[in-house]
């Protein structure tokens, strides 16, 4: 199949597009079939995707990386996902780090930057879900209650992703309570926290069984101490040094929709030509081949919007309704593609062999993590119609 997301491509991007390809070629699918069974982790995946520079294409020069755009964080996304890999296990190293280039003291940075660039550190967990508040991030209950030179951090989390893989996260946390500030995005801080310094200090893990390896787990902070100096950004001010790193990870997540709408595209127009039934391809029938044309239509449409968010994002100009927008165009294509791409292989679909359960699976979290596609329609709803708020 000719692959026309990549015919505006620069010659920059056709080089990273096809050196990320070639690099997951050399892990088949059978690998990711058999992390799934054991719920394993791809740590050579990670490491040799870290060694290549592509998980840190992000940072800038300066500190050790390759100084790149979103835009070109994006096609690695897509070209990862695209290949029959999970990208779950590694995407975050790519937006948690948009939270400490923006927002990072030249001390942190310094500290943390060429560390990671290098391999030598992970920066792969983002701590802000919470069981009771969901949703509604103002209203966590985790608290940071500053006492001397340290923070002390209680409370819980929920869903934080490769904390068991990762060496430091960024957390969000309540430093003052949401009844004495004037708007409740205000008195929220986010902190660098270093995980295996606090495990068994104050930080409690356990891992949640879900239906992806994903690496999710609880958390739970009792009294856990963090120096004053990782405070990330101005205290109360971290909703907004979360916020900053959010649309970075809504166009990421959709670049990764866009690959795993084309890998089942790629699988289901296969397949529909191989497989024959009363005597010929079920693909010469009009009832299997259009939902699949009809499917590249709406994959390449989500691209384009993906393509534009990200050039607008590194452009420095306003795009949250454009990642926004692109994170559900791309996340309802790519579960409408596996859908598609299941009715196509009939029985075998449910085969583990066959893959394509298991990516059905994984494509399957994007409508509602990191954000629902409910609160995406309310954004757009109030941000650029201008109708009432909701809630
Ligand atoms: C596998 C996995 C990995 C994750 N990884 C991380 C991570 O690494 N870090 C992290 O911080 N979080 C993580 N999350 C959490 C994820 O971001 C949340 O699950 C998501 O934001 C939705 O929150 P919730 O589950 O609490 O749903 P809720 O807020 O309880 O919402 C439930 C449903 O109600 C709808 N809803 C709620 N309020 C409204 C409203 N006012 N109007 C209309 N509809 C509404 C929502 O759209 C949603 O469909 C992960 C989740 C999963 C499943």
């Amino acid at each position: 199949m000719s692959d026309p997301t990549g015919i505006g491509d620069s010659p920059e991007i056709a080089e990273i597009r096809s050196a990320v390809r070639q690099l997951c070629g050399r892990y088949g699918e059978d690998y990711w079939l058999a992390l799934d069974r054991d719920r394993g982790y791809p740590t050579e995946f990670v490491r040799e995707l870290t060694e290549a520079g592509f998980l840190t294409v992000l940072i800038p020069e300066a500190y050790g990386g390759a100084g790149l755009g979103v835009r070109e964080a994006a096609v690695v996304m897509e070209e990862v996902c695209r290949s029959g890999a999970h990208a779950g296990a590694c995407h975050a190293q790519m937006y948690v780090m948009g939270s400490v280039l923006r927002h990072g003291s030249e001390a942190q940075k310094k500290q943390y930057l060429p560390a990671i660039a290098a391999g030598e550190l992970r920066l792969q967990s983002f701590g802000v879900t919470e069981p009771t508040t969901g949703t509604d991030t103002t209203s966590l209950k985790t608290v940071a209650r500053r006492d001397g030179d340290v923070y002390r951090i209680s409370g819980q989390k929920v869903w934080i992703s490769r904390i068991e893989h990762s060496d430091l996260m960024v957390l969000l946390a309540r430093t003052t309570p949401r009844d004495q500030v004037k708007k409740k995005t205000e008195g929220l801080s986010a902190f660098i926290v270093d995980v295996q310094a606090a495990l068994g200090n104050g930080l409690t893990v356990r891992p949640i069984e879900s239906m992806i390896n994903h690496h999710s787990c609880e958390l739970f902070f009792d009294d856990l101490e963090v120096p004053r100096e990782n405070l990330l950004g101005e205290e109360g001010q971290g909703f907004k040094v979360i916020l900053d790193g959010m649309n970075a990870e809504r166009i990421l997540i959709a670049a990764e929709c866009v690959g795993d709408g084309l890998y089942f595209i790629d699988k289901a127009s296969a397949y529909a030509t191989g497989r024959e039934v009363f005597g010929r391809p079920i693909g010469q029938n009009q009832g299997v081949q259009f939902p699949i044309a009809r499917c590249y239509a709406e994959v390449q449409a989500a691209g384009l919007m993906v393509e534009k968010a990200a050039r607008l994002f590194d452009a420095g100009v306003p795009c949250g309704a454009e990642a926004n927008m692109a994170k559900m165009l791309a996340s309802e294509a790519s579960w409408h593609a596996g859908d598609v791409c299941m009715q196509t292989h009939g029985g075998f679909a449910f085969a583990k062999e066959y893959h394509i359960e298991r990516k059905f699976r994984e494509t399957r979290l994007y409508q509602i993590a990191p954000i629902s596609t409910n609160l995406i329609l309310s954004y757009i709803g109030e941000h650029v119609l201008k109708m009432p708020r909701s809630f």
